[in-house]
């Protein structure tokens, strides 16, 4: 099989078990894959579908600027510029941007700090810090309707082959060294925010309890 259908169906495989967690609210998220360096090629969702349907458009392939290679009907996800600059700015092999109503309630929660921090959870070894006393750290970025502005914003940010970032009250952009990789750091960061919105939740809860 070439490499070229082996990364549609890698990346079809995650946009479907994305969908299933309902991840895809308003057509919105988008996901890539690498399908060669020198010159960048990779996979990126078409823009405006209903990605919880599998369609024969649902991908197509990009160049380093995010301009379609080939001929296509379809134009590539509107913030195609964020997956070029992990691309180019880091080994990652594939890249994914999710809105969920968790990752937007941490953002604008720790907005203001430009990061929020999680540590003593067994899960940031998905991270690969196995340390007892670890710490995951993710970013956040301000949003800006602009994508070249904020796709700069999220530059800096990109410095390893692994990682998150946090844009406020918009989504996520996760990557890791191939699908795998980047699909564990998405699932294991939208864990940490359920699980610390949760907390907060009862922490609530049990403070109105006692001063009844
Ligand atoms: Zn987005």
């Amino acid at each position: 099989m070439s490499i070229f259908i082996t990364r549609i169906h890698e990346l079809a495989e995650i946009k479907a078990e994305l969908a299933e967690r309902d991840w895809f609210m308003g057509t919105s998220g988008n996901l890539s894959i690498k399908i060669q360096n020198n010159p960048l090629q990779f996979l990126v969702t078409a823009s405006g579908k209903d990605k919880r349907k599998s369609t024969n458009e649902d991908f197509l392939i990009v160049d380093k600027d995010g301009r379609p290679v080939g001929e296509t009907n379809v134009k590539p996800s509107a913030e195609t510029l964020l997956h070029c600059e992990i691309y180019e700015r880091s080994n990652a092999g594939c890249s994914l941007h999710v809105h969920t109503v968790a990752n937007n309630v941490v953002s604008e929660l720790y907005g203001d700090e430009g990061k929020v921090v999680f540590k003593g959870q067994e899960l940031i070894k998905a991270f690969g810090r196995w340390e007892e006393d670890a710490e995951w750290e993710v970013p956040i970025i301000d949003n800006y309707a602009e994508i070249p502005r904020l796709a700069a914003a999220l530059a800096p940010y990109v410095k390893a082959d692994q990682g998150a970032v946090l844009i406020r009250n918009h989504g996520i952009t996760v990557w890791g060294k191939d699908g795998f990789e980047a699909k564990k750091v998405l699932e294991a960061c939208e864990f940490l925010f359920e699980y610390h919105l949760a907390l907060l939740q009862a922490k609530a809860n049990l403070q109105a309890i006692k001063q009844l």
